[in-house]
């Protein structure tokens, strides 16, 4: 399977700077050499359109980083699924743990959002991971096999999404947990999901969490890691593509 990079560049930048970033990125994709994994970046909504404007005839593509389950109506801030598509993005990141936090999403909501998206046609990136305390009282495994069955519709195609492991306490902190750590979380959600599925179809499971260019090859090199959602070093043109570069499939 080919592997996934994606690029959470969450509240950050002006819009020439994503302009730039994204031109940046479209340069090399043109001169690299070897085999690309699947790319994709997530900008503010603001810089949506122009990054996609940028990346259109390139194999790179767009992601919101948030969506609203409602197709339309009253919901001031929000942005629906249909917008998402209608401006060219084809992924979503749900349940970020930022939105769990700072806007209190719950696992009902979260389910409606990826629902809607799959139904629009939009491949929905659900986020999940447990928190420091769950993590040092042994709950890692139970919060993330909780949140895959809560999270997700009750039917879905292995092809319709992809699932991000994101321990809270290692987004943004630059405290990646050991490769070991990952890999026994991973395993599970990989058995969970295939649970889910029928015909034991794979559904891509991504490692997110203080990713760099130092530690993305040994998370890339993990049998149940099929990409990495990147967050901060996804903003820094040289790191990023090294990251990409440290892809193994
Ligand atoms: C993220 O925002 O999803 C993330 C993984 O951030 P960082 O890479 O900065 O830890």
């Amino acid at each position: 399977m080919q592997q996934y990079i994606i690029g959470n560049w969450k509240m950050n930048g002006t819009k020439g700077e994503a302009q730039r970033l994204a031109a940046g990125f479209l340069k090399r994709i043109q001169e690299a050499t070897r085999p690309l994994p699947h790319i994709v970046l997530c900008p503010s909504y603001p810089y949506l359109t122009s990054v996609i404007e940028i990346l259109k005839d390139s194999p790179i593509e767009v992601g919101g980083q948030d969506c609203h389950p409602e197709k339309s109506g009253a919901f001031t801030g929000d942005v629906s699924v249909s917008q998402l598509v209608d401006v060219g993005c084809k992924y979503v990141i749900i349940g970020h743990s930022e939105r769990r936090r700072y806007h209190h999403e719950s696992s009902p909501v979260i389910r409606k959002k990826v629902e809607s998206a799959i139904k629009a046609g939009l491949r929905p990136i659900l986020c999940v991971g447990e928190s420091v305390e769950e993590r040092k009282t042994g709950k890692a495994l139970y919060i993330v096999s909780s949140q895959l069955i809560s999270d997700l519709p009750d039917s879905f195609a292995p092809h319709e999404l992809l699932v991000a492991y994101e321990p809270l306490w290692a987004i943004g902190t630059g405290h990646a947990p050991t490769t070991d750590e990952v890999e026994e979380v991973m395993g599970l959600m990989k058995h969970v999901l295939s649970s889910r599925v029928t015909g034991g179809a794979i559904i891509p499971t991504l490692y997110g969490g203080s990713v760099n260019a130092q530690n993305a090859s040994d998370l890339l090199n993990l049998p149940h890691v099929d990409g990495l959602l990147v967050g901060g070093s996804s903003l820094k043109l040289d790191e990023f593509w090294e990251i990409i570069n440290a892809s193994q499939r």
